[in-house]
């Protein structure tokens, strides 16, 4: 859950807010009452000021002894000005302990109060910080404010409902802050969840992925990019498909053609091989009846010494295509050797296979071979077994080759059993 990224955008959007929450309810509280003071003591001068001029109609006295003494007195009697900026309709108050220490134009002191004493005075440091009196537009003196200005009962309770009311004001900020990053964070994360879940998907060998891509942001050229990728392997996957099937199909056609003989177009020795261990073993197992003929082109060598050995090939390739007609689906039909062949019949004994073979070889007989070669005649002599010994198929085949020598004893275009 920590792990999440929503999570961590939510926490940190929380955070982020807190602290700058904090530091504003820290502060604005501080800011507010130094500025209450500030604008009391200009207040508070403003008054003063004002008191002087009234006190400057009624006396000439300035800058002495004597009319420090009656600018003192004159202050007490006369109603204060207030200290107070008119933030609120209360009535000013003057704080007792707030006086205005008075110079004259060369910053004299005439009217001393604090640490300050008659006829001092003030360094160049202290006349900056002091106000200048001017009447007239003349500057007549200094006023030097000091000793402690207190808020009001009633500012401070005005600063403590500020307070108050920031708290407030920051905890409905946290709450929107947190309410704003479930939803901007989630909608942030959104793409970046399906994404993820598609890279996920990808290692899995879905490769067929697309993310949506919204906006111009990190998230959406990362979406742009991961589909570039994903179009890429795409169809580098169907390309490598596609080879691979060419080389598949290469393949079993070099299987095939390795298992097949050129002149006749029939199965060759190797495939009769593989087929015959397999069959012979089967019948074995299950007590079932397998037949195995060996056939041979009679004076074959003659037919090509007499008609050429291309009539040879020929006279191949049409007994072939007898044969072929001949045997039944299941059976096996091999070139055995130059002018021999091979037929493997399944769940068949001698004496069944014995009817099919002699249909063969009459076939192979009453064929019209003066088409190919005038005066042309072909037979063929079989040898027949369905000896099933357990020697992989080694006396069946020396019987059916005994039986074939047999016919060819015996003079001939015949099926020995
Ligand atoms: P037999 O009746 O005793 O079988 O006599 P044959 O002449 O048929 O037997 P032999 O084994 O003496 O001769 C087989 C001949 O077959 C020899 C070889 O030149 C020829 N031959 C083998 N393969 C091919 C081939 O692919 N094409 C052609 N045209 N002749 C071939
Ligand atoms: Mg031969
Ligand atoms: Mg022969």
């Amino acid at each position: 859950m920590l792990n999440s990224l929503r999570t961590k955008l939510t926490l940190s959007m929380l955070i982020t807010s807190l602290a700058a929450i904090s530091v504003m309810a820290l502060i604005t509280p501080w800011l507010l009452e130094q500025r209450f003071v500030n604008e009391a003591r200009e207040v508070h001068f403003k008054g003063f000021v004002r008191a002087i001029e009234e006190f400057r109609q009624d006396h000439q006295e300035w800058g002495g002894r004597q009319s420090a003494l009656l600018i003192n007195q004159y202050l007490s009697n006369r109603q204060a000005a207030p200290i107070r900026p008119a933030l609120s309709d209360q009535r000013p108050t003057v704080s007792n302990s707030f006086r205005f220490v008075l110079t004259d134009h060369q910053g004299f002191v005439f009217l001393p109060f604090f640490e300050y004493e008659l006829g001092q005075q003030l360094s160049a440091e202290q006349l900056q910080q002091a106000n200048p009196l001017t009447l007239d537009g003349e500057l007549v003196g200094y006023a030097l404010g000091g000793g402690e200005l207190p808020l009001t009962d009633q500012d401070k309770s005005y600063l403590l409902i500020q307070s108050r009311s920031m708290l407030i004001g920051a905890a409905a900020g946290l709450a929107v802050t947190l309410l704003l990053s479930l939803t901007m964070g989630s909608q942030l994360v959104k793409h970046l969840q399906a994404l993820t879940r598609a890279a996920i998907e990808m290692s899995k060998g879905n490769l067929n992925q697309r993310v949506q891509v919204e906006g111009k942001d990190e998230v959406a050229l990362l979406a742009r990019e991961f589909n570039r990728m994903a179009q890429e392997l795409n169809n580098t996957y169907a390309e490598l498909k596609a080879s691979n099937e060419t080389i598949k199909a290469q393949a079993e056609a070099m299987q095939e053609l390795s298992l097949r003989d050129e002149l006749t177009g029939l199965h060759n020795r190797r495939y009769f091989n593989q087929q015959f261990r397999l069959m012979h073993h089967q019948a074995i197992r299950y007590q079932d009846a397998l037949a195995l003929a060996l056939g041979d082109i009679d004076n074959f060598k003659q037919i090509n010494d007499r008609f050429s050995h291309h009539i040879g090939d020929a006279v191949l390739k049409q007994v072939a295509v007898l044969m072929q007609k001949e045997i039944r689906e299941a059976d096996v039909l091999a070139r055995y050797g130059g002018e021999e062949f091979v037929i493997l019949m399944a769940h068949t004994d001698k004496r069944q296979a014995e009817g099919l073979i002699d249909r063969i070889r009459a076939k192979v007989e009453a064929w019209p071979w003066h088409q190919l070669a005038s005066e042309l005649h072909v037979t063929i002599s079989f040898g027949i077994s369905d000896k099933l010994d357990s020697d992989l198929g080694h006396s069946m085949l020396v019987e059916a080759d005994n039986r074939l020598y047999q016919a060819k004893d015996l003079g001939r275009n015949r099926v020995c059993v």
